[in-house]
């Protein structure tokens, strides 16, 4: 069962939504001309994708009646969030969520992940797990569960390292009226190489794909290769690493 899913249909169902449960984005595109959805739940590739089958079967995304998206499940880069909302003319909100843990959602300002406060607490330590970092700087989200006296819940985390690293935006109340802290959208921990102190990760590859005067012949779907022999993983001279690193960018017709 996917439990980010269950959680936020369960969610749509309590708000009174009507929901048409597909699982996969390849579904028929009849189910969008015959319900007329005004927002659709996937991941941003997916959602291209299925925007390049709806036009090549004559159905602009824009006039589809889709008023929103709300994308997650692994991190990307702003740039491909906004070629995602020009593509299908509405916004994009973003949700992060853990299988064992918690699920953030953006709010109408879009200016990072509101944390369910009342349901988990987030601490942001450094990457050897020894200190907390101070707002503003990257470190790896640690998740405690809050349950009120008498509450139950399936997973009980104390201090559950996600193994994804996020920076603390604001704590302030969010013009939304939130008060609910904001986070930068989490990157996994696994797909970040340190070069001499800094970060490197996945998504800043396609930062570079998704520059929009690219996205005119390119597909958006990429390859990232790190060679880095049986020293990947560990920390590189800038030099010495910049020379294995290659990306490879795949058009595909
Ligand atoms: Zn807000």
């Amino acid at each position: 069962m996917n439990v980010g899913a269950n959680t936020m249909t369960l969610a749509a169902r309590h708000l009174g939504m009507s929901i048409i449960p597909e699982g996969k984005c390849t579904f028929p595109l009849r189910v969008i001309e015959a319900y007329r959805p005004t927002g659709i739940v996937g991941s941003v590739f997916k959602l291209l994708n299925l925007a390049g089958r709806m036009q090549a079967e004559g159905i602009n995304p824009q006039e589809s009646g889709v008023n929103k998206l709300v994308v997650g499940g692994e991190a990307f880069a702003d740039e491909s969030r906004n070629y995602l909302s020009e593509i299908w003319g509405c916004p994009v909100y973003n949700t992060y969520g853990s299988t064992e843990g918690t699920m953030c959602g953006e709010c109408n300002e879009i200016s990072g992940l509101h944390v369910p406060e009342d349901f988990v607490h987030l601490d942001i330590y450094d990457p050897h797990i020894e200190n907390f970092v101070p707002d503003g700087e990257c470190g790896r989200a640690i998740l405690s569960t809050l349950l009120p006296v008498g509450a139950k819940a399936g997973n009980i985390l104390l201090n559950f390292d996600t193994e994804d690293t996020t920076v603390v935006i604001t704590r302030k109340q969010c013009p939304c009226g939130r008060t609910h802290m904001k986070i930068m959208t989490p990157q996994r921990e696994a797909e970040t190489v340190w070069v001499e102190g800094a970060p490197f990760n996945r998504v800043d590859v396609e930062r570079g794909v998704f520059q929009r005067e690219n996205m005119d012949y390119l597909t958006g779907e990429y390859e990232a290769f790190l060679y880095g022999e049986e020293d990947e993983g560990k920390l590189y001279s800038v030099s010495a690493w910049s020379a294995k690193i290659l990306t490879r960018v795949t058009e595909i017709s």
